[in-house]
């Protein structure tokens, strides 16, 4: 079949996350049939340079036999098992006694679904059945941040920060959720010393708690940088603030790591970049580097402690928690992140050379920010450099610039108006020039269809 017609198959039955469906009608969704290293290939022979690691998971890059045979083995030893009746698998308990021991020790309890989403309804449910449990009943407020993506599901589309998100069904958030203004020196800040900054930014928690009665508040979650929202990295002042607070007024930290575990910060993990212990730390996406559905909980002894010996049964899981083909995949997948030092490397050699790349924008007339943690990065479109002020949302300026970059063989994305790249742990400095040549040319073409 033809492209035209896997078209037309996709836009009869075929319903995508986050999509416009209206626009499919116009030329259609690009058909991707094959994929190697940091590169993905269409139906039309055309060739991409995957510049966000799919949606920042792809870490190790497409194609990798042996994360095939790991899957193949497992499946073939033991393709499901549950682990719901006294029941338990070699490669789940291999791969929480693995994680476990990456994490600080504090950390010793894993928990297993197959999203990112689900993690976080994990995590909340979680949050609660402790409070209940250590007699605090009243501590059911939720605090997340504006800007904030925490997943699609009920619980976590309101931990999430992302307006459409809240109007699109109702009902969200819930009730026991509220946001705070987010750590984003750009809009929330601008001009001020960093340092200062972030201790500003995390006072905003201090004030949410003291508003709401520390009695009333059960957790704060919030991810190391924000990708979604916009390549939100804070100073280095805000995360030793934001867990001096939460332990002032014992309020439970969960650190959303979906996306910055496995060497996005150029880290093995955001909270080691950025010094957090957090009481609830949520992987997901690059566990597997996206070769399976696999996400993990991993909770503090606290926490656990209570939930084991005080809790009964605990009313909680999915068909596919621990499912034993994700976690051999998973566990495949950290042996090559660790043997072939792609984590080191990341950090030592890549992530420089990926912030000088991206520093230079600044001198380009559509880019008013640029912001960057190891191999995640935005560059912040506006309209007027001076004033900061944003082109018109119905302009969609950012989704043009990602069109002229796809044009040109580069998948970048438009958070709001801000260009993301995450690429994945394995590109070579050869290829960043490529990458970084593409975005600039998108920007010139995108900047002369605008006028500016
Ligand atoms: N948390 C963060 C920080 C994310 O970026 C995402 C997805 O992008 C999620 C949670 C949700 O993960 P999933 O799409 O696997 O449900």
């Amino acid at each position: 079949m033809d492209t035209q017609g896997w078209q037309v198959l996709d836009r009869a039955h075929y319903l995508h996350p986050f999509t416009d469906h209206a626009s499919l009608r116009q030329g259609g969704a690009r058909v991707a049939v094959r994929g190697e290293g940091i590169y993905v290939w269409d139906t039309e022979g055309t060739r991409i340079i995957d510049g966000l690691s799919g949606l920042g998971n792809v870490n190790i890059g497409y194609g990798r036999r042996e994360l095939v045979e790991a899957a193949a083995s497992q499946m073939l030893e033991l393709s499901y098992c549950q682990s719901f009746f006294k029941t338990t698998h070699r490669s789940a308990v291999m791969l929480a006694e693995k994680l476990t021991s990456m994490l600080p020790d504090s950390l010793n309890h894993v928990f297993f679904q197959s999203s990112g989403s689900e993690a976080n309804e994990t995590a909340i449910r979680l949050v609660r059945h402790y409070w209940d449990l250590a007699g605090r009943p009243q501590k059911r407020m939720i605090i997340g941040r504006e800007l904030a993506y925490h997943g699609s599901t009920h619980m976590a589309a309101s931990l999430s920060g992302i307006p459409p998100m809240h109007s699109a069904g109702g009902d969200i958030p819930m009730p026991s959720v509220t946001h705070i203004k987010t750590a984003y020196q750009y809009r929330n800040g601008f001009g001020m010393d960093p340092a200062e900054f972030g201790v500003l930014a995390a006072s905003w928690l201090e004030d949410k708690i003291l508003e709401l009665g520390p009695d009333n508040v059960a957790a704060f979650i919030a991810e190391p940088a924000q990708s979604a929202g916009g390549a939100l990295c804070p100073p280095e002042t805000y995360w030793p603030e934001i867990q001096r607070i939460c332990r002032k007024y014992d309020v439970l930290l969960i650190l959303d790591e979906v996306v910055m575990g496995f060497g996005r910060t150029g880290h093995w993990f955001g909270h080691r970049r950025y010094g957090i212990e957090p009481d609830i730390l949520q992987l997901g996406k690059a566990i597997t580097s996206g070769y399976l559905p696999l996400s993990a909980t991993v909770i503090s002894d606290r926490i656990a402690d209570l939930l084991i010996d005080k809790g009964g049964e605990w009313a909680h899981g999915y068909t596919y928690s621990g499912h034993p083909t994700c976690c051999a995949v998973a566990l495949e997948n950290i042996r090559i992140l660790d043997e072939e030092k792609l984590v080191e490397n990341a950090g030592a050699t890549l992530a420089p050379y990926f912030k000088a790349k991206l520093d230079s924008f600044i001198d380009h007339p559509l880019i008013g920010d640029v912001r960057s943690v190891g191999l995640m990065g935005g560059l912040e479109i506006v309209q007027d450099k001076a004033t900061r002020e944003a082109f018109p949302y119905e302009a969609h300026i950012g989704d043009y610039c990602a069109a002229e970059g796809l044009k040109r063989g580069l998948a970048f994305r438009a958070n709001g108006d801000t260009m993301s790249l995450m690429p994945p742990l394995v590109t070579t400095i050869e290829q960043f020039d490529t990458i970084f040549d593409i975005a600039r040319e998108a920007l010139d073409a995108t900047a002369k269809e605008f006028g500016v």
